[in-house]
């Protein structure tokens, strides 16, 4: 059976003892999954594992049916998107930015988006008034926020993990970036999100809670 990614066995330990024990975890490909629960929980781990920026200290997780630890890194964040928690914005304009990942050389064949095409985007996401010579770190969170969700869709990943996309914006862009959400995921992204909100779309096929580092499916 194709896999989108799963999770075998895998633990997790912070330096202080909190992480994530023993999770099985299975996502299929095109699957929609909404992830909740407290503050402190694991949530944020969660995905930083799926992500490959943290190591299970024991157990496997497999994309697309390959452990992540034999892709090579560059392919793997080809592949992946992901939007963190707290949005990483780099020195240099809004158009550095969003071009970042096609600095890569496993990105070198993809054709840049222009100007135009970027523009689109931003007024997609309700940031028409950001201009792509804007100084980036100058922008406000909610704006980085969209920066970065933009930024991890340019190149079309097969699984998108957000991390609270939308903490940091009014009602209005928020339901924008969930709408969008729902759009990709209905055009076939496979996508995992991690959420406060009260938002439970259509399109969500499964919530997941975490509760003290063990995830629970949720009714
Ligand atoms: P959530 O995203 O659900 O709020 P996290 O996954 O960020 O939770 O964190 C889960 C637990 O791991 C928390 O108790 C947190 O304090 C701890 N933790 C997270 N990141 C680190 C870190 N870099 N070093 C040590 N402990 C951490
Ligand atoms: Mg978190």
């Amino acid at each position: 059976m194709e896999t989108g990614m799963e999770f075998v066995n895998v633990s997790y330990t912070w330096p202080g003892g909190k992480g994530l024990h023993a999770v099985n975890l299975a996502v299929a490909p095109g699957d929609f999954v909404m992830i909740a629960g407290p503050s402190g929980s694991g949530k944020s781990t969660l995905l930083r594992l799926a992500a490959r920026l943290e190591e299970p200290e024991s157990g496997v997780i497999r994309f697309q049916g390959t452990p992540l630890a034999e892709y090579a890194p560059p392919l793997l964040r080809r592949r992946i998107g992901f939007v963190q928690q707290t949005p990483v914005v780099a020195e240099g304009s809004v158009r550095d930015n969003l071009l970042l990942p096609f600095g890569f050389a496993v990105n070198r064949g993809e054709a840049k988006p222009d100007d135009e095409a970027l523009r689109g985007w931003l007024e997609r996401l309700a940031l028409a008034g950001v201009r792509l010579e804007d100084d980036a770190r100058a922008l406000s969170v909610g704006q980085r926020q969209r920066l970065c969700i933009i930024r991890s869709l340019l190149l079309r990943p097969a699984l998108l993990l957000m991390d609270e996309p939308t903490s940091a914006l009014d009602r209005e862009s928020r339901g924008i970036v969930e709408r969008m959400a729902e759009e990709l995921n209905a055009a076939g992204m496979t996508v995992l999100m991690v959420s406060h909100s009260e938002y439970c779309p259509v399109a969500v096929h499964r919530c997941l809670t975490v509760r003290d580092g063990r995830v629970e499916e949720a009714a």
